[in-house]
């Protein structure tokens, strides 16, 4: 029998990933976006659609009361490090103050599982590389520290009401669905691999490369490249993960109260300037770019290890090399020139 799924912001880049794959499992999924930057266009045929905000807690309620949710995924939220320089307070209360508020809203209602879209923000500038579940916490943005604050909501929702949760700590997300119908469309973009494509292509001015001068290699920021359709794939392992009674042979020290915490990474950094020689070997042409200053809030090098996922659910990332990451976002790129077209 199909199971029942609510996302949360599955009309969003990674969660659409997430539900094109859950339906092509045969499952039931309803779809919670204000479609602020999700895109109805991303979701498949016949999936519900509930259009609304987060905030707006008699619709989160009325649809949780619907009952039989095998989960909640909870993408919805604010994703930007700089942006969040600029507007902590936003971040801060739309990212963990809703968020905190549909925890217990699941509670209220009896779901059982919980999967958290979470970030490597949550690090900020680890002094180890790369970096494990177990390193020092210290957001260096209100980003990371809002997604902090939900993995502790999650925590005590655990311990205290005993809501089974994954945390999902996504390093960065990129690529794009290789069957061609997903993709990555933010208005405004300001993700580095869109972005130096679409001046491979002609159809922005220069990549800026933001700080030329970090303790690294080549002085650019190091990042670790994680395909979206493995992201997706995560969170079935977690789900699995999750089935009450399925994580007693946990180590309790190592994992919150009934839930895992996994880092999602390829284990492998690249440079900025590394991205843009990725991108002009795919395109076939250079990125034109120019040094630019540091972008506040940026930690030099995030590069996962994904060792405890690998030993406790087999993950296996099948993009793990950034020029097929570069390839399928290359793709979907060119022959969408204006994203989902809405
Ligand atoms: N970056 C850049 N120029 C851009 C956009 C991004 O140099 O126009 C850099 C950014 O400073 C970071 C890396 O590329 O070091 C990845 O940034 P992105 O915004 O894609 O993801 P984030 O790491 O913030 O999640």
């Amino acid at each position: 029998m199909a199971r029942r799924f609510l996302v949360t912001g599955g009309a969003g880049y990674i969660g659409s990933h997430l539900v094109a794959l859950l339906c092509a499992r045969g499952e039931d999924v309803v779809v919670l976006d204000n479609l602020s930057t999700g895109h109805r266009a991303a979701l498949p045929d016949g999936v519900r659609l509930v259009v609304a905000e987060l905030a707006d807690q008699a619709a989160v309620d009325g649809l949780l009361a619907e009952g039989n949710w095998d989960a909640v995924f909870h993408f919805a939220a604010l994703s930007e490090v700089g942006a969040s320089m600029r507007e902590p307070y936003r971040y801060l209360l739309d990212n963990a103050m809703l968020g905190t508020q549909l925890i217990a809203a699941c509670v209220r209602h009896g779901v059982r599982r919980f999967v958290l879209s979470s970030t490597a923000a949550v690090f900020g500038s680890a002094a180890v590389s790369p970096i494990a579940e177990d390193a020092p916490i210290d957001p260096g943005s209100p980003y990371g520290e809002s997604k902090h604050m939900l993995e502790r909501a999650l925590y005590w929702a655990g311990r205290i009401d005993g809501l089974h949760s994954g945390v999902l700590r996504y390093f960065n997300a990129a690529g794009a669905d290789p069957s061609g119908r997903l993709g990555e469309d933010h208005d405004p973009e300001t993700h580095l691999i869109p972005l130096a494509i679409d001046a491979a292509l002609g159809r922005r001015p220069p990549l800026l490369v933001f700080g030329t001068d970090y303790a690294t290699p080549d002085g650019t920021c190091i990042r670790d490249y994680v395909h979206v359709a493995d992201l997706a794939e995560a969170h079935l392992l977690a789900l699995d993960h999750l089935t009450p009674g399925g994580d007693q042979n946990r180590d309790p020290d190592r994992v919150h109260e009934g839930g895992v915490t996994w880092n999602l990474g390829t284990e492998t950094g690249h440079s900025v300037l590394e991205v843009l020689q990725a991108v002009a070997r795919v395109a076939g042409r250079p990125v034109p770019h120019e040094p630019a200053p540091r972008r506040p809030g940026d930690p030099p090098v995030l590069v996962a290890s994904a060792r405890r996922i690998r030993a406790e659910a087999g993950w296996q990332p099948r993009h793990p090399a950034l020029d097929d990451i570069v390839r399928t976002a290359f793709a979907w790129r060119e022959a969408h020139p204006n994203g989902y077209g809405d």
